[in-house]
């Protein structure tokens, strides 16, 4: 695809990198067949090719609107199209930027920033989400039924196996996880316990960042990732082999992240990223 963006945009690393990812698409709309929101809407703008072309309109100056918001924001950011992309356009990371371009150029109503706000303030801590959810959970009748039917039915936790086995494997408890579900990761245990597997967690661990990430919170996201490598870091060294991730959002791109914000890549020798520091999907 040729490109036409702005020199002072070129000048930045987050132009050239979204440079490169349009021009690698070729059009060819191989995409659609994969993605969600197409399959449901059936309008070009909610698919990947259609997505791809809002932000490239505004990388290269077009005043966007709120129609760019309205097909930006149904994206799910489930890359199911980048398996299907014959050309490998890295379309999450060209989304990230043209999202965070999009906020900074047309921004949000109050009310949406407020809400945002106010969900990033809450979901991601459990402390806080919990005797909120409780208190929905007893005042439930009193809801519109749309967001009644939302409600997580309360889950009864099964024990943690107190086993302990040579392999471990650290689990991400999560932060809404651990609240609306919270015996996921217990149940994970208990079928791992019977494979000869270990399952911990890191308490110090907490929310991967998904959500703020998603909402162009970079830096909020980037400060949550590292607080949980951290908090892996020691378990990772002394011989945990693998982080399972039992949620969604946690995505395999957290170390491209971070290296961005720190100017750094993956063959930075003095950085190890071993094979058992797996970012899964
Ligand atoms: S990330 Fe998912 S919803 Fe978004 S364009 Fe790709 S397939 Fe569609
Ligand atoms: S499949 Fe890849 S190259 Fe083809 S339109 Fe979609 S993103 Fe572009």
């Amino acid at each position: 695809m040729q490109t036409r963006l702005p020199e002072t945009l070129l000048a930045t690393a987050a132009g050239q990198e979204a440079d490169r990812i349009l021009r690698s698409c070729v059009h060819c709309g191989f995409c659609t067949a994969t993605c969600p929101t197409y399959q449901l809407l059936g309008d070009e703008l909610d698919s990947p090719r259609g997505r791809i072309y809002l932000i490239k309109q505004m990388l290269e100056g077009n005043e966007p609107g709120s129609h760019t918001r309205l097909h930006l924001d149904r994206c799910l950011t489930c890359r199911a199209c980048e398996t299907t992309c014959p050309s490998g356009v890295n379309y999450h990371r060209l989304l990230d930027i043209g999202r965070e371009e999009l906020d900074r150029r047309l921004p949000r109503p109050a009310a949406e920033r407020l809400l945002q706000r106010a969900l990033r303030l809450v979901l991601p801590y459990p402390r806080r989400f919990r005797p909120l959810l409780g208190l929905g959970r007893g005042f439930a009748r009193l809801l519109p039924s749309g967001l009644r039917h939302k409600l997580p039915p309360a889950q009864a936790v099964p024990a943690w196996p107190t086993v302990t086995h040579s392999r471990r494997m650290l689990a991400l408890a999560g932060c809404v996880q651990s609240v609306a579900t919270p015996a996921t990761n217990a149940v994970t245990a208990r079928v791992l316990d019977r494979l000869g597997i270990q399952l911990i967690e890191a308490p110090a661990a907490g929310c991967c960042g998904a959500m703020s990430h998603h909402f162009a919170a970079a830096d909020e996201a980037r400060a949550m990732m590292r607080r949980n490598i951290d908090a892996w870091w020691a378990d990772i060294e002394q011989g945990a082999e693998a982080r399972a991730i039992v949620n969604s959002g946690v995505r395999r791109d957290q170390a491209a992240l971070l290296l961005s914000s720190m100017s750094l890549s993956t063959s930075t020798p003095s950085l190890n990223f071993t094979p058992s520091m797996t970012f899964a999907r």
